[in-house]
């Protein structure tokens, strides 16, 4: 029998289970690139409920102990935390990039039993790879899960700093009228030229949606996309991402956080932006210096930042991007919509019921980062140790 330790972000504040908004989600069987959603044998949840807080558990607590596994959920991950204490005999370590349970050196070394640390979601850099990699642990992630989540959420975040939209809302909720005060930095994007570092799910999926907006769409990548897709929007391809944000209006980054990528923009960076653009992050926080970011808000090098990605996660109170000026951040929330939990959940099981079928079943290939010792899979293709 498997023991199955799962981190889970907390229940909402006013208790569990918050107040049906709407009646179910939409049903969606296939990504845009044609691929299908997970596809486990059964899930015991009900699409659109909040499986990724506690009481939520993933929707996995009657398939797990059916089998005569267990499974703990805990949103304790700090140092001597309920993580700590449970990993020394756990198989499974589940968490989500939301609300991370960091796997570092140290923590894999106190795990010996661990089979496997499953990303529930799409990015596993709160994994030591190589260390994973050293101890022969396997990392897998639900690849395209919350793809087209983030790729909406970064839409939208682009679209309300041009605009100037939350200044706004502010506006008109502290009962004021100043019209002249909300324009004073509110532009259309219609026009602007748009850049994306990574062209991949999320930042192809981004500029796809920003195309019938009549924006200039550029993207950078260590592969250029096929002949065919730039033709349909119009891209232009640039090797390098300081060139290219030279001459954006606004900037998106990505690209999963590697150590080629991790401080990306920072003090020496920060130059190349043009003065007054826009720079969306939902894919890593430590991609940016978060100090270089608050200085460049503040002295109008950028004219807006907004995101979801922090570091650490959960950030201290006092963490500049909270209060940063012209700043539009969240919680990480983009990637864990009721609808991404949805996928990720049944992604989760689905590749634990590979893992504990006799004989286990192979996971696809796209949901590998490290199997048996080596980069594998998506993880071979998007990450380097
Ligand atoms: P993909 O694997 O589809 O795309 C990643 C792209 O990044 C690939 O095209 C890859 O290039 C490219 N890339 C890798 N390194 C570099 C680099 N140094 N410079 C430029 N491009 C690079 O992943 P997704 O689009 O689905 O996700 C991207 C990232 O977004 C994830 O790694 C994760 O960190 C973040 N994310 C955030 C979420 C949120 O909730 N905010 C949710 C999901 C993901 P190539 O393939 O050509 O080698």
């Amino acid at each position: 029998a498997a023991k199955v330790l799962c981190v889970l972000y907390p229940d909402p504040t006013g208790g569990y289970p918050p107040p049906p908004v709407r009646d179910g989600i939409p049903t969606i069987t296939h990504y845009p690139d044609g691929s299908t959603v997970p596809s486990p044998a059964a899930v015991d949840f009900t699409p659109g409920a909040l499986l990724g807080s506690v009481s939520g558990e993933l929707g996995l607590r009657h398939f797990l102990e059916a089998g005569g596994h267990s499974l703990v959920v805990t949103s304790d991950k700090g140092p001597d935390s309920a993580f700590d204490a449970h990993l020394p005999d756990a198989d499974f370590v589940i968490s989500q990039p939301f609300f991370p349970a960091y796997l570092t050196a140290e923590r894999l070394a106190a795990a010996p039993r661990l089979r496997a640390a499953i990303t529930a979601g799409i990015g596993s850099d709160h994994v030591d790879l190589a260390a994973a990699i050293d101890r022969g642990v396997n990392v897998c992630e639900v690849s395209y899960c919350n793809s087209v989540s983030v790729a909406e959420h970064a839409t939208m975040m682009a679209l309300s700093l041009v605009r100037n939209y939350l200044p706004s809302h502010a506006v008109a909720a502290g009962g004021g009228w100043n019209i002249a005060d909300c324009v004073a930095r509110a532009y259309d994007i219609e026009g602007m030229a748009v850049g994306t570092v990574a062209a991949g799910r999320i930042g192809l999926g981004i500029l796809r949606r920003l195309h019938p907006f009549g924006c200039a769409l550029h993207y950078t990548d260590r592969h250029r996309l096929p002949a065919d897709v730039e033709a349909q929007y119009g891209l232009t391809y640039w090797a390098s991402w300081t060139e290219m944000a030279a001459a954006m209006d606004v900037v998106t980054l990505n690209c999963p956080l590697h150590p080629e990528t991790e401080h990306m923009v920072n003090a020496d960076t920060i130059g190349a932006f043009k003065r007054g653009a826009y720079l969306i992050n939902t894919a890593r926080g430590k991609l940016c210096d978060a100090d270089v970011i608050a200085a460049a808000l503040a002295d109008g090098r950028l004219a807006g930042y907004a995101g979801d990605v922090w570091y650490p996660q959960p950030p201290p109170a006092d963490h500049p991007w909270r209060t940063a000026p012209w700043s539009g951040m969240t919680p990480h929330t983009s990637g864990t919509t009721l609808s991404a939990q949805a996928r990720y959940a049944a992604g989760v099981r689905e590749i634990l019921e590979c893992y504990l079928a006799s004989p286990p079943k192979p996971i696809r290939p796209e949901y590998q980062i490290v199997t048996d010792g080596k980069l594998a899979g998506a993880g071979a293709h998007a990450y380097s140790v």
